[in-house]
């Protein structure tokens, strides 16, 4: 990655028509609003690359690279994100929780929030053949800022070891469930032999940002079409 590129990395969670009694509704990207911002980006002349590009040296950035995430791996990522991307040959890379693999979010919905559905291993492998890149959210959406220390780590190298064994791809990209690190954590996960993590601090990305502390573009229930081309512009917005 360059200096001159600034790369913005799009941070969804899930693509799919409001559940009413969701207790975080700015998660939910409606499929409509997801077709046209996807629409925008490619008339934008945007180029979609996996995440695990920006370190590899061997591979040639395209002149105006966007990263496409999705954090937890729900179902509705491949019923209803995955045929628009391809609509528009875009690439993305979803970031699993390795202990929940055809589970539930059962870190949201012990809370009282509602159950969704994550992929399964052959959903996750149907969505690999259909473009999409996977990385590790923990084994179980901790808070690593709240665990302690040893566990920490083994969420970080436990969900490597298994997503890598289970799917048998590389898992060489990490993403901090609530975002939540600090600089201890962000060596842990460096040391475990990932190569990229993602905050959800805003902005964009340059070979100056700290490769385990890159910075999204946070897109939402309210990211209108105008919202996203600002935010994609600038990089941020400041009401979030
Ligand atoms: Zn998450």
């Amino acid at each position: 990655m360059s200096q001159a590129l600034r790369i913005p990395i799009l941070m969804y969670h899930k693509v799919d028509r409001l559940n009413r009694r969701s207790q975080i509704p700015g998660h939910y990207v409606s499929p409509n609003l997801f077709r046209k911002q996807m629409i925008v980006l490619s008339a934008m002349g945007y180029t979609s690359v996996p995440l695990s590009h920006l370190y590899r040296s061997d591979v040639k950035l395209p002149r105006k690279p966007v990263v496409i995430t999705f954090d937890d791996g729900y179902e509705n990522f491949l019923i209803n994100a995955l045929p628009i991307l391809k609509s528009q040959n875009f690439v993305s890379t979803v970031f699993l929780v390795a202990n929940q693999l055809g589970g539930t979010n059962e870190w949201d919905s012990r809370n009282g929030d509602v159950e969704e559905r994550l992929m399964d291993v052959r959903q996750i492998l149907e969505a690999h053949s259909g473009g999409t890149e996977f990385g590790s959210h923990t084994s179980d959406h901790a808070d690593l800022n709240a665990v302690p220390k040893e566990e920490a780590r083994r969420q970080i190298v436990d969900s490597k070891v298994k997503l890598e064994e289970t799917l048998n791809l590389p898992i060489e990209t990490f993403c901090y469930p609530y975002g939540r690190k600090n600089p201890e954590v962000e060596k842990m996960v460096a040391e475990a032999g990932y190569r990229l993590a993602c905050s959800t601090e805003k902005g964009l990305n340059t070979d100056t940002t700290n490769p385990f502390a890159l910075h999204r573009i946070n897109v939402r229930r309210d990211t209108n079409v105008p919202v996203f081309i600002m935010k994609l512009l600038r990089g941020k917005r400041s009401d979030g």
